[in-house]
Order: C-alpha cells, then structure tokens, then sequence
C-alpha cells in the first residue's frame, strides 16, 4: 500500500515534468510534488491503520470494510454483508500486510 503511494509520487511527477512545460513548469512540479508526497503520507498513514486493526483483531477483519469480525459468526460481515471465511481472511491479511 505504501508502495502505491511512492508510484503514485513518482507518476505525478513525471506527469508535471512531460506535460508542464515553459514558466508554469516549476510551479507545477512543486505542487505536484507537494501533492504526491501528501498522497504518500496519506497511504502510509492508512497502511499504520489497517495494521494496527488487522493486528489488533488477530487478522479478521473484513476485507471490504475493515469491521473487526472476531465475535461474529462466520458467514457474513454485519457491516457491508460480504460473505467471509476466517482462514482465507487470515491468510489474505497476512499475504497483503506481512509478506516482506
Ligand atoms: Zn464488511
């Protein structure tokens, strides 16, 4: 997710750099770069959030909605109904959080 963030900085300013060009150029570039480093920020801040609840609720949390799942019954998340299954929950959080 962090990563998204740094491609998202890196294409922003790419994009200012092509497109902007003649006396808006630096002003451009500033502003996206500006931009992109808030979207960083952003993601990264977002990215500490779902660990903290991941880690928090041992992995099951909904995948759409990030509703905690612990003391529900399998089945459904109360939250957004998307149908869930404890194992594949843990593992799917633990593949997209953990895998370094
Ligand atoms: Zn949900």
């Amino acid at each position: 997710m962090a990563f998204v963030g740094v491609a998202g900085a890196i294409g922003i300013s790419a994009f200012g750099i092509v497109v902007l060009q003649g006396p808006t150029y630096w002003l451009g570039l500033a502003s996206y770069v500006i931009w992109g480093s808030c979207y960083f920020v952003a993601t990264m801040l977002h990215d500490v959030k779902v660990r903290r609840r991941v880690a928090a609720n041992d992995a099951l949390v909904c995948w759409q909605c990030w509703y905690p799942l612990t003391n529900v019954e399998p089945g459904r998340c109360p939250e957004c109904g998307t149908p869930f299954d404890r194992e594949a929950l843990r593992l799917a959080w633990t593949k997209a959080l953990y895998r370094r």
